[in-house]
């Protein structure tokens, strides 16, 4: 996180370990573990290559757009760079609708930088790493779990949780009430979370007053709560060296 206060999560499994109790450490997903950047740019990329003759202009744009300039979605990418036809507004909702919640297309999503170490060294150190996503069963879970895999992620090896959202139409924050339940169902402490949402930090925050709470600075939903000033801010899981 670009400070030293990663650190304090590995002091905490240990600490929790001594006392003969299994630390959990809790990972979102999309914009914690993985940048959803990919993803996004290469459903902007097809759109492109499948309207661009009727809209000249989009070419223009996607050859202006980078991997940093990908926000929450494509549709404001495109509004600020002056794209504002309604009808070719509506076709890419679509087109992104029916692209961006799939295994085929989830897949595209990469690391944050030093996550794949960091999540590792969690599970090494003796954590139940707990991943949380809203991602839902049902047309997301098996790209979610090669992506894991594929780059890397502990999974098979035993302490490893997953927990996606049962249907896709399941409210958010029902979701993460049953999360909270099923996190509680541990009897295990909580040492530390890892979340983009502020909602979803808060929320993680007074559930847990004694872990770590870690909020990713990297895009979150346009009508996010304001984070609270206890949430460890940071970008990514790249950890200085130790003094
Ligand atoms: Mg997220």
């Amino acid at each position: 996180m670009g400070h030293s206060r990663l650190h304090e999560t590995f002091d905490a499994i240990a600490a929790t370990r001594e006392t003969g109790q299994l630390p959990l450490v809790v990972f979102d997903l999309d914009s914690t573990l993985f940048s959803t950047a990919p993803r996004n740019l290469r459903i902007l990329e097809e759109f492109v290559a499948r309207h661009g003759s009727g809209e000249p202009r989009l070419r223009e744009v996607l050859e202006s757009v980078s991997l940093e300039d990908m926000g929450w979605n494509i549709h404001d990418t495109l509004m600020e760079r002056g794209l504002t036809d309604p009808a070719l507004l509506k076709a890419l909702r679509g087109f992104w609708f029916a692209r961006f919640f799939t295994d085929e297309y989830v897949t595209s999503d990469t690391p944050t930088p030093g996550a794949v170490e960091f999540v590792n060294h969690c599970h090494d150190a003796g954590a139940l790493i707990y991943y949380l996503s809203g991602r839902h069963v049902g047309g997301m879970e098996q790209g979610t779990v090669r992506s894991l895999t594929d780059h890397g992620f502990p999974f098979w090896r035993g302490r490893c949780v997953i927990h996606l959202k049962p249907t896709f139409e399941m409210a958010d924050r029902a979701f993460k009430d049953d999360a909270l339940a099923d996190i509680r169902s541990y009897r295990s402490p909580v040492v530390a979370t890892f979340e983009n949402e502020p909602g979803n930090a808060n929320l993680f925050l007074g559930a847990f007053p004694d872990a770590l709470h870690y909020f990713l600075e990297t895009v979150h939903s346009p009508e996010a709560e304001v984070p609270h000033v206890e949430l460890i801010r940071g970008v990514d899981f790249c950890l200085p060296a130790r003094a």
